[in-house]
């Protein structure tokens, strides 16, 4: 089985992350896509990050009706802060049979290079690049492991959700329907 990282915080969950990661899960040869929940860095204490478990929940929510995608929590339980090549390693592990692959935006291939071991990454993993219009891929997207798509985008950020969220606007449609729904039952972001 080919499985698909779609790594963030998800902080929360967009509609944005959703259209990438079904797109990934079913118009290419992945067989599913986990969206991999990244934990609090103890480092960085970024007061307007969601709790971990908040986190992890609103993406459940979000992908509850669809089979091809999977929340994980794997991070959770890893040293951090959390290094992709030690969860590829980690997981690898956990999962022999599995090949994984890294899904990511034209924004993060370009600065790839400045990763924790990223030419083990390069050349061990494959990696799904979706174009980002603002952002020039650079040349590790010619690698014979990148594979390059063109997927439906959606020009919103969890920082404007956030943004709606204090100023008492509507988050409908930017985020599903069960996502705003825990949004505000938790009072979370307000
Ligand atoms: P924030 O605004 O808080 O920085 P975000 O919306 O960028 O959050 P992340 O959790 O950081 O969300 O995103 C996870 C991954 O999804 C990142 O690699 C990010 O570049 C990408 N991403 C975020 N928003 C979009 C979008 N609208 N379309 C495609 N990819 C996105």
């Amino acid at each position: 089985m080919k499985v698909g990282l779609f790594f963030g915080s998800f902080n929360p969950i967009h509609t944005g992350h959703l259209i990438i990661a079904n797109y990934m899960a079913t118009q290419t040869d992945l067989d599913c896509v986990w969206l991999v929940v990244s934990p609090q860095n103890p480092l960085k204490n970024k007061a307007s990050l969601a709790g971990d478990y908040d986190r992890l929940t609103m993406v459940r929510l979000a992908i509850d009706d669809n089979p091809a995608l999977q929340a994980s929590d794997i991070e959770f339980g890893l040293p951090k802060p959390s290094y992709t090549i030690d969860t590829l390693t980690y997981l690898q592990e956990k999962h022999p049979t599995y090949e994984f692959a890294l899904i990511m935006g034209g924004d993060n291939i370009a600065t790839l290079h400045k990763w924790k071991n990223y030419e083990q990454i390069l050349n061990n993993y494959e990696i799904y690049v979706y174009q980002r219009p603002e952002y020039d891929l650079g040349e590790l997207a010619e690698h014979k492991n990148v594979h390059v798509y063109e997927a439906p985008l959606m020009q919103i950020s969890a920082t404007y959700i956030r943004k709606c969220l204090r100023e008492g606007k509507s988050i409908k449609y930017l985020v599903s329907d069960k996502v705003m729904e825990e949004i505000m039952a938790g009072h979370l972001y307000q």
